[in-house]
């Protein structure tokens, strides 16, 4: 077995639950991205077509268009309220998916922790909260939560190892979120990441269909809003941070719509002198923050000491609140040359 590290102990304890379960809810991160989409998507599948429960994926609100495929099954509870909360109120078992702590479910947190439903985790993140789970899968050395859940999977007692034998959407959903997760295999790729690439594309997985999906359906806004802010929002200080502040304004402006920002942040990482960058997206109150850095620097310290938030060591986020953090939005190029004056030596 490529993972040493999923116990068997556990596996049979997570098999357990779902067969004891009678309504469960699956969870994950706010603004969810592909491996949010990708994972959540798989486990409704298996658990509804595999173990004939009644599952439901509650995500807190909606990811970019082009992820839509993955989310037929899904309660966005940003404008379902009413029904998220009855649903998470009458479940027995809450699995959280490709998130460590609760508090990145925004406002399903009160309710997950109401209620008495068993918690499982199941995530790729530094520092999971254990303590709010009577399970937890957490597993850092792999691409992505598809990856850990095709690894479980591949352990159940139906599936036997066999990844032909996972239903068909829960293969198309798995490798999706693992090739959103690694930017179509260009970061954390491990030798457990192309195996289960390969036993997936063996299975019949069509990648190219789900390529297509994932990359060829964005709107011809976002392809030319991208090319403005690389040309006349992006700023680079002398130590080698690269910036771009996405105000109100300029999202207004191009209509730029949830999702359509996604990958910029990596743009400036290509220029050989920027060793981290860093895009500001500017939202009620605040801007949300996607750092990513080069090998040596870390994104995650900085996502930690400035801006609230975390991830992983070379691909984080967070948020930068004003004015707790800075008076106005306008102060916010300030904020960023400051801090990383400081933070790189
Ligand atoms: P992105 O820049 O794509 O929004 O996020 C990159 C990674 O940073 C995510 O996979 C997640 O691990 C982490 N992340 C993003 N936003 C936050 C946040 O507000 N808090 C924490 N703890 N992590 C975040
Ligand atoms: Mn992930």
């Amino acid at each position: 077995m490529p993972m040493e590290t999923l116990s068997r102990a556990d596996i049979e304890s997570f098999s357990r639950s779902l067969d004891r379960a009678r309504r469960v809810t699956v969870v994950s991160h706010t603004h969810p991205d592909g491996d949010a989409a990708g994972s959540t998507a798989a486990l409704f599948s298996y658990i509804s077509e595999r173990r004939g429960k009644d599952v439901k994926v509650i995500l807190p609100d909606y990811p970019s268009d082009t992820l839509l495929f993955l989310c037929d099954n899904v309660i966005f509870a940003s404008d379902h309220a009413k029904e998220a909360e009855a649903w998470i109120e009458g479940s027995d078992l809450i699995i959280l998916i490709d998130a460590n702590e609760l508090r990145r479910t925004e406002q399903l947190e009160s309710l997950i922790r109401a209620s008495s439903a068993q918690r499982i985790l199941i995530d790729h993140h530094v520092g999971p909260e254990r303590e709010s789970f009577s399970l937890v899968f957490s597993e850092t050395e792999v691409s992505s939560a598809c990856e850990l859940l095709f690894w479980i999977l591949m352990e159940m007692p139906d599936i036997k190892a066999d990844a032909a034998a996972l239903p068909h959407r829960v293969a198309r959903a798995l490798l999706s979120g693992m090739t959103t997760d690694t930017n179509n295999f260009a970061n954390s790729v491990f030798p457990t990441t192309l195996e289960m690439a390969s036993r997936l594309l063996e299975a019949g997985v069509d990648r190219d269909d789900i390529l297509d999906h994932l990359y060829n359906r964005y709107r011809e806004n976002r392809i030319r809003s991208m090319g403005y802010m690389q040309s006349e929002c992006m700023r680079i200080t002398p130590k080698g941070a690269a910036y771009m502040i996405v105000t109100k304004e300029i999202q207004e402006r191009f209509d730029i719509r949830e999702g359509e920002t996604e990958g910029l942040v990596n743009v400036p990482l290509a220029i050989g002198k920027v060793r981290i960058s860093i895009l500001l997206k500017e939202d009620e109150g605040h801007f949300r923050v996607s750092i990513r850095s080069k090998r040596g620097t870390s994104a995650r310290e900085l996502a930690k000491s400035r801006f609230h938030g975390g991830g992983h060591e070379m691909a984080s986020g967070g948020k930068l609140y004003f004015p707790e953090d800075i008076p106005s939005p306008t102060d916010a190029a300030a904020y960023i040359e400051n801090v990383t004056d400081d933070f790189l030596k």
